[in-house]
């Protein structure tokens, strides 16, 4: 156990999702302000991407240099692969997917009395729910997030691309355990994850 503002909390790992722009990182931002820790599974790829040899190495193989600039990896090249072709986003999942696992199970364990929350936008696509104690999704409604993401310099073509690959918002929203709404303020939102994160104290 571990204390927060005077709470003990049971050490747990909680799953976060969401659909694309709904708030995650938010949330994140609002746990780590708690005490919690946090790992953003986009953040573990763009390392991985940067400096990991072996998935360097298999990039190479598999598409050439044509995929680097100046020795490091070319992610706009990725994307164009990956985007186009199921199958190669399949094989480029395959190979991160496990390397991101190994990665934020091996942090975990560094520190198991902790409260983790692991960032992953495909926590039930890729079925790993199980490996929580507890699953949240955050949520906010179409219109909102188109709004959000143009203000932060997305196309409204970029946000229905990436949409496109996630499971609907409401059958995550219908999976998780808990449901973080995000179709307000900040404040709203700030006041219902200060909520959740009490309810996972005990007295
Ligand atoms: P995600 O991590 O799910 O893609 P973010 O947390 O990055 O989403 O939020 C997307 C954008 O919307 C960010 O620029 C963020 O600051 C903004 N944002 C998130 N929630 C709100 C809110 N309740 N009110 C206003 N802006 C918000």
């Amino acid at each position: 156990m571990f204390s927060v503002d005077g709470l003990l909390l049971l050490f747990m790992k909680v799953g976060l999702t969401g659909g694309i722009g709904c708030g995650k990182s938010t949330v994140m931002g609002l746990f780590r302000e708690a005490g919690g820790r946090t790992i953003e599974s986009d953040a573990v790829v763009r390392e991985l991407l940067a400096s990991d040899a072996i998935v360097h190495e298999q990039l190479r193989a598999h598409w050439g240099d044509a995929v680097f600039n100046a020795g490091t990896v070319d992610r706009r090249a990725v994307a164009a692969r990956v985007f186009q072709d199921s199958s190669e986003l399949k094989w480029l999942e395959d190979l991160l997917h496990p390397l991101v696992r190994a990665h934020w199970q091996a942090a975990i364990e560094q520190a198991p009395g902790a409260l983790w929350l692991v960032e992953i936008p495909l926590l039930f696509e890729k079925r790993l729910e199980t490996l929580f104690d507890l699953t949240v999704c955050v949520a906010s409604p179409p219109d909102v997030v188109q709004e959000r993401m143009v203000a932060r310099g997305y196309t409204g073509a970029e946000v229905a691309q990436r949409r496109e690959r996630q499971m609907p918002l409401e059958e995550k929203i219908e999976r998780a355990d808990h449901l973080i709404s995000n179709a307000g303020s900040l404040e709203f939102l700030k006041r219902q994850t200060t909520r959740l994160i009490e309810q996972i104290a005990t007295p």
